[in-house]
């Protein structure tokens, strides 16, 4: 297919130190050989229980944080060999969108500042003048007026705060933008409208986006294919009719039926399951979902499951999923 991104084995570890010389003894595997695609102009959805690693993963593929394996190819480039300058230069094309638009904005700068910052600093926009008129474009394109531009973030609600970020990813002209759980922390009214604005800019101007998020009712919505995280692996992965209609792995079936539903007749069973995520400093041995899997076996203490191909582009790790040896 045509791939805007594609990650293979990515790795994020964080070395565990202790003791007066902060020995490294170990490490908290975050993100353990992920290997993902991203299509051009479409939404992969990255799903998991808080802690299962989405969020580092997220910002390894944009080298917010340095990976410490693998590789992400951004049309052709290998990201993570890139430093500096080099690096720099690439950020317009990669966006990101987090959770609390507050804490990832400056509370002294006003929002027309705000927004032509990532301008000035890729030297795209033009002119003084011309930045302005940008501004007030992308403000009328995520729903707010060009006199918000002279106001600061706390005279905003929260989806407007969030609306300022949009626009201010917007202002770059990314090729990708990551939503890291971009309307959680919303009302669930203005959820929706934000989820609009999203999918209506995207439709609109043909960016991608990995969209990293708990929520599946976002994921139904929102996303073209979906990848489900556990304990820094991917554990299922496929189209949203694959992931969400057909699940194969324990963990994705056991996070399906917590989701309710309106229709009495699909109402699923829920499978509740028993403790905790585990320490990715410390991961269960064999399938790292054992403790926990309803469906665990002998097989599933000893090895890690190999990845098993379902169907065209729907693969899955777990051990009930491969087939008998030959
Ligand atoms: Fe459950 Fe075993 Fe499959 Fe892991 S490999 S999900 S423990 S059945």
């Amino acid at each position: 297919g045509d791939e805007l991104l594609e990650t293979r084995d990515l790795q994020v570890y964080f070395p565990i130190q202790k003791g007066l010389f902060r020995r490294t003894v170990g490490y908290v595997r975050a993100v353990d050989g992920v290997s993902l695609s991203i299509p051009r102009g479409k939404t992969v959805a990255l799903v998991g229980e808080s802690g299962c690693g989405k969020t580092t993963a997220g910002k390894g593929i944009l080298q917010l944080l340095k990976p410490t394996g693998g590789s992400v190819c951004f049309e052709g480039t290998d990201l993570t060999v890139l430093r500096g300058e080099a690096l720099r230069k690439r950020r317009s094309e990669f966006q990101i969108i987090f959770q609390d638009p507050f804490s990832s904005m400056n509370p002294r700068m006003n929002i027309g500042d705000i927004i032509e910052e990532g301008m000035i600093a890729q030297g795209i926009g033009g002119d003084a003048t011309q930045r302005r008129r940008r501004t007030d474009k992308l403000l009328d394109q995520v729903g707010l007026r060009p006199e918000h531009r002279s106001r600061y973030p706390h005279q905003f609600s929260g989806g407007q705060r969030q609306r300022i970020c949009i626009a201010r990813a917007l202002a770059v002209d990314p090729k990708l933008i990551v939503c890291d759980e971009p309307t959680s922390a919303l009302d669930v009214s203005v959820q929706a409208q934000i989820l609009n604005l999203l999918k209506d800019l995207q439709s609109e101007l043909g960016f991608s986006y990995l969209f990293i998020t708990h929520d599946l009712s976002v994921v139904s919505y929102l996303a073209d294919r979906v990848a489900v995280m556990y304990l820094g692996r991917i554990v299922e992965e496929g189209s949203v009719s694959d992931v969400l209609d057909n699940a194969q792995h324990p963990y994705t079936q056991a996070l399906l039926s917590a989701v309710p539903t309106l229709d009495k007749d699909t109402q699923r069973e829920i499978i509740r399951l028993e403790g905790d995520l585990p320490s990715p400093a410390n991961p269960p041995a064999g399938c790292h979902f054992h403790p926990r899997c309803p469906q665990a076996f002998d097989a599933c203490r000893e090895s890690y499951p190999p990845v098993v191909q379902l169907s065209e582009g729907h693969t899955a790790r777990c051990h009930l999923l491969v087939g008998p040896e030959e």
